[in-house]
């Protein structure tokens, strides 16, 4: 198997103590098979240190040294394309997935991503539609307050906020909302 990005040939590795990956020694990326993933979670238990985050290392820093592949990937096993799926709102990684071989392609630092997000052991639900939704909704929402960011700021922001929820929740909104149009 070679490496879908340097063509070079990939070699056995570990991601964590227990978890086996194929890894690229050049590009650091790494191809896990979900099947011994699930395993791993299985046969983990919980150690202290993955409940404990290391503060001090703020996601942003980490975003900066991992990497992103943003064009698609042919699946390393069978060729196929994998498809992307965006990890959190913080920043662009995404995992790549090949569905047919239930096989995940990791970039650079996208291990370290994920254990810092706290998803290290549910990989698997950032594969979901239902994460990918709650991931576009937040990016709209968050689109939508930048728009409003460049008038007023964030203590006016959290004001227009509680104050849109209380006016949509009014029974007589469109009353207010003609007063409020009003010269
Ligand atoms: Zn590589
Ligand atoms: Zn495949």
């Amino acid at each position: 198997m070679q490496c879908p990005k340097c063509n070079i040939a990939l070699r056995a590795t570990k991601l964590e103590q227990g978890l086996s990956a194929m890894g690229c020694s050049q590009c650091e990326g790494a191809l896990v098979a979900l099947l011994y993933y699930r395993d791993w979670v299985e046969r983990t238990p919980l150690s202290e240190s993955d409940l404990d985050t290391p503060e001090d290392t703020p996601i942003k820093a980490l975003i900066g040294t991992s990497e992103e592949t943003s064009t698609a990937m042919a699946c390393p096993k069978c060729s196929r394309l994998m498809l992307k799926f965006k990890i959190s709102g913080e920043s662009d990684n995404k995992l790549d997935l090949c569905s047919f071989c239930d096989e995940a392609w990791l970039d650079r630092g996208e291990w370290q991503l994920l254990k810092m997000l706290e998803l290290s052991r549910k990989m698997p639900l950032v594969f979901t539609e239902q994460w990918q939704k709650k991931l576009r909704k937040q990016a709209t929402q968050d689109a939508r307050d930048n728009r409003l960011l460049k008038y007023i700021d964030e203590p006016e922001l959290e004001k227009t906020k509680e104050f849109k929820q209380w006016l949509s929740a009014h029974p007589h909104r469109e009353h207010l909302l003609f007063f409020i149009n009003q010269n």
